[in-house]
């Protein structure tokens, strides 16, 4: 008897993307791939291979360059073209979280900065506070609403900044080296909370033992190409591969050689 494979819609779909910074060289030379509902995809490679800049695509962060009405989108989200005229929607399907929390935090307590985003979705003002209040306890930050965003250590900036998009219920989470500065408690209880979302999720990252431990799949982008893309397992016990992209076989798949 055939196994029946249930095939889950496409959420994200990158294609033909090309982007280059002003006049500049070529940062991002196109690039396609798609990610399905549900699925977390890892996308590591050396440090300046263009991560940030392509994640930054996911939710029209470079405006600059965003095609309008009448030009083809390189990036679908949810069956929505990102463009110019589109942005505010896509924004509210995917939910982004910056590498250094002082990107994304601006508000003077930590209630202000998680309620900004599920205020600015016109949301009752009860409905603010329960989400608030629910995404705070996601991130086992119950009781610091009163807290102000410059007093609390990088682990719990970063939780804040988790709280603050997940308040807005994206469909898709994006997050850029996510680990960065973590201590291994702070590492750990991210590592939960990334478990338990169920949406999508896109996670640039240099920590391939986490790639391992939960991602169902990777991509290697390295000069602005996709490399590799495909099983965890596949992609990273192939030392050949990845040490040509500045990267090393994770401990968890050494023995598997
Ligand atoms: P990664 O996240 O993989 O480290 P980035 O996307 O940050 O890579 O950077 C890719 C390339 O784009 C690098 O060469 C970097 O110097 C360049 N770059 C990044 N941001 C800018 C910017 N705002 N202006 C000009 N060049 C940039």
């Amino acid at each position: 008897m055939s196994e029946v494979q249930t095939v889950k819609p496409t959420v994200i779909q990158v294609q033909g993307l090309s982007y280059s910074y002003g006049e500049g060289r070529v940062v991002l030379s196109d690039v396609e791939f798609e990610v399905a509902e549900g699925e977390r995809v890892a996308l590591v490679g050396p440090s300046g291979a263009g991560k940030s800049t392509l994640l930054m695509h996911l939710n029209g962060l470079l405006p600059g360059q965003l095609p309008r009405d009448t030009e083809r989108a390189s990036v679908v989200v949810s069956g929505v073209p990102v463009r110019k005229s589109s942005v505010a929607e896509v924004r509210r399907l995917v939910g982004f979280v910056f590498q250094d929390p002082d990107d994304q935090l601006f508000c003077p307590t930590v209630r202000e900065d998680v309620g900004f985003g599920p205020l600015n979705l016109g949301l009752s003002r009860s409905e603010v506070v329960q989400r608030i209040s629910d995404s705070l306890e996601l991130v086992g930050l119950s009781g610091f609403e009163n807290r102000s965003t410059l007093q609390l250590s990088t682990g719990e900036r970063k939780r804040v900044c988790l709280a603050g998009v997940l308040a807005c219920q994206p469909q898709v989470l994006v997050l850029d080296e996510p680990f960065a500065n973590l201590d291994p408690r702070a590492r750990r209880g991210l590592i939960q909370i990334l478990r338990e979302f169920s949406g999508a999720q896109v996670i640039a990252t240099h920590d391939l033992e986490f790639v391992v431990e939960l991602c169902d799949r990777v991509i290697i982008l390295d000069d602005g190409n996709v490399k590799a893309d495909g099983p965890v397992r596949d992609v990273l016990s192939d030392g050949c591969l990845i040490t040509k992209h500045g990267l090393e076989v994770p401990w968890g798949l050494r023995a598997e050689r």
